[in-house]
């Protein structure tokens, strides 16, 4: 049937359903006995269909199909509706393409439907399918150029997907192969998207089609052999049909007419069995193509006269208006008679299919009905017209072969691209997956920097706290080791260290300097009367006197239990008695609260350094002059 009825057929083969086995016959059976409009089995029937897992066993299953439809759409759901009216304008009208031409038309002139892109793209595939059965090809193209862009503009990829495979269809039976491949490949991407396996078996088996089309037969084997065993669901006979039905093409274009008049039979059989009588009707006018091929002209003419009376007897039954392959049909009964040697009614014959073809606008069939048409008019010795005839099939091979070439150029070429595209793809993809990676561990890092910065600061924090108080902890250690426990002034040590300095600079500036070295008088006693914390609280006291009275330049320390030395820089020894006296009064008109008796007196002993001595030697003689207050009376300043 070389597709001219491929759209009919493929939607056969879209809108299968329950039919196989038997849950199938459950389900059936339920439908009729339900018989209630229900929204929701409308929309999974149709989901069925348009998820493409759907198989028809045969002409009834489809009629079923349709009665399950009609019965469940809500009858005021106009959504619902239309979506029917669209599978009805293929089911409805199968093999009655005028009446589908103006059921689709009502459609196609409704104002309401330019809103409906996805459902206005599929009525022009309706109509495009009945003008084809037609052979009203300039108006199936137009119609199918229209599908095509609404369903782009509509980007719902099943009816673009749809649209594209029935307008290649189209592009392929005119010869044009290359463009209905670069199609088909763009809608088989599309259904292996949508995970529709129908579509894709579709769409793999109109591209082995296409490549046989092209002479690439072992490529389209291929192609068909993938499809029989990867998409062909179990029971899908109308695709096994068309399957069986190319590869005898296949045979008997490329020199095995046995094999294809096996592959013929059983196809044949096969649509008997499914209730299609027209496909059958088809498969036979492919065997009168065999037949003539091996040159067996009577048994081709038997098969044509039983071919017209099945035919007669289908529209007498009340089947459609539509005859299949009329056109071949009409050709090989030409060559038939032709080849049995009735040359007038061949040479009438070859007028009629002259015009079938013409509209056709199919190059290869012209092709064929030149050649053969030639050999009949050589045979009844015509030979000017015969020789005009072969000029015109040379002419259209020729065509044919630089056709094909380009095309398989440009096929290569949409291949290479497509590859290419891939390709870039893939790198694209892998430097996105090389960049994210590369971007996660430079994150990590970040991340790993941060932490490290943050432990860095708070290492850092604790070593400056540690340090600080270390610096605090030592110089009060320091503080500790240089001042007196009890009294606050300096220690022995601290005093002595001070005096050594004030040696060293005063030597350096050539400066008086001088030492008095004091001690309580009768402090045992005040130890003894008033307890040892009246004697501190003395100690406190005088030496808390001591250095209010004394300038900031000098230092009073604490030498021992009741003494100490006050050292005064830049300063003689008349400077020094002088400062002695005032502190000796001062101490002395000191009085200690809670001690009212207490009254207490100092011996003082003074000392100017001599310009080599040292602090040593300087208070020895301080303590002398102390010795001398202590045994003169005591409460004096002596210089010595
Ligand atoms: P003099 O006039 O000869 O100096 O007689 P004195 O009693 O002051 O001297 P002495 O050396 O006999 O006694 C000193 C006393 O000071 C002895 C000791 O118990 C007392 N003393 C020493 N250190 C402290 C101290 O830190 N606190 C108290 N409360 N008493 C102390
Ligand atoms: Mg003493
Ligand atoms: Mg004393």
């Amino acid at each position: 049937m070389r597709k001219q009825h491929q759209s009919a057929w493929l939607w056969a083969k879209q809108s299968k359903s329950c039919w196989t086995g038997i849950g199938a016959l459950v389900l059936c059976t339920q439908s009729f006995l339900l018989q209630a409009a229900d929204a929701q089995a409308f929309d999974s029937l149709i989901q069925r269909l348009d998820n493409g897992d759907l198989v028809f066993a045969d002409r009834a299953a489809i009629d079923d199909y349709m009665q399950q439809l009609k019965a469940a759409v809500p009858p005021d759901d106009a959504k619902r509706q239309r979506r029917l009216q669209r599978e009805q304008c293929y089911a409805d009208f199968y093999d009655k393409p005028d009446q589908g031409i103006a059921y689709a038309n009502q459609f196609l002139h409704k104002v309401e439907m330019n809103q409906d892109l996805v459902n206005l793209s599929h009525f022009y595939l309706c109509r495009a399918y009945h003008y084809g059965s037609k052979n009203q090809l300039i108006e199936q193209d137009a119609d199918l150029q229209q599908a095509v862009a609404l369903a782009g503009r509509s980007e719902d990829p099943l009816t673009k997907a749809q649209a594209l495979s029935d307008y290649a269809e189209l592009l392929s039976s005119r010869g044009d192969n290359g463009e209905a491949l670069v199609q088909l490949f763009e809608a088989n991407q599309l259904y292996k998207k949508l995970g529709n396996r129908f579509g894709i078996g579709d769409t793999v088996e109109s591209i082995a089609t296409s490549l046989r089309r092209m002479g690439e037969y072992d490529k389209a084997l291929e192609y068909l052999e993938l499809s029989e065993k990867e998409f062909a669901a179990p029971g899908d006979k109308y695709r096994l049909g068309f399957l069986w039905q190319q590869k005898a093409f296949i045979y008997g274009e490329t020199g095995k007419p046995e094999m294809a008049r096996q592959m013929l039979e059983r196809t044949k059989q096969l649509y008997l069995q499914i209730g299609e009588p027209l496909y059958a009707a088809a498969a036979d006018v492919d065997l009168m193509w065999v037949a003539n091929q091996q040159e067996r002209f009577g048994e081709s003419l038997e098969i044509a006269a039983k071919v017209e009376q099945q035919l007669n007897r289908y529209q007498q039954q009340g089947g459609g208006e539509k005859v299949v392959n009329a056109e071949l049909f009409v050709l090989y009964q030409a060559e038939a008679l032709a080849g049995t040697g009735q040359l007038a009614s061949a040479l009438e014959k070859f007028i009629e299919a002259e015009k079938l073809i013409t509209a056709l606008e199919n190059p290869r069939y012209s092709m064929w009905l030149h050649r053969s048409w030639s050999k009949a008019l050589a045979q009844a010795g015509d030979y000017t017209r015969a020789y005009q005839q072969l000029v015109q099939a040379n002419l259209l091979e020729q065509q044919l072969n630089s056709l094909s070439k380009k095309q398989r150029e440009s096929l290569l070429r949409y291949q290479f691209d497509t590859e290419l595209k891939d390709e870039k793809n893939n790198q694209l993809q892998a430097q996105n997956q090389l960049t994210s990676q590369q971007l996660q561990v430079l994150e990590s890092a970040q991340r790993w920097q941060y932490i490290a910065i943050a432990l860095f600061i708070i290492l850092a924090l604790i070593a400056l706290f540690y340090a600080i108080s270390q610096i605090q902890r030592n110089r009060q250690l320091h503080r500790l080791a240089m001042t007196d426990e009890l009294t606050r002034v300096a220690n022995r040590r601290s005093i002595l260290w001070f005096a050594e300095n004030v040696r060293q600079q005063s030597l350096q500036h050539q400066q008086h300097w001088c030492l008095l070295l004091i001690d309580i008088d009768y402090f045992k006693q005040c130890n003894d009367n008033y307890g040892h914390d009246a004697g501190d609280q003395v100690l406190v006291q005088t030496a808390a006197m001591l250095k209010q009275q004394l300038r900031a330049q000098d230092r009073v320390g604490r030498t021992g239990g009741e003494e100490f030395l006050v050292v005064l820089p830049n300063t003689d020894v008349a400077g020094a008695t002088e400062v002695a006296e005032q502190l000796r009064l001062s101490v002395h008109a000191l009085s200690f609260s809670g001690y009212p008796g207490i009254q207490i007196s100092i011996s003082v002993g003074v000392a100017q350094a001599g310009r080599l001595e040292d602090v040593r030697e300087v208070m020895s003689r301080a303590d002398a002059g102390l010795y001398q207050a202590k045994s003169s009376g005591r409460n004096k300043v002596i210089v010595s």
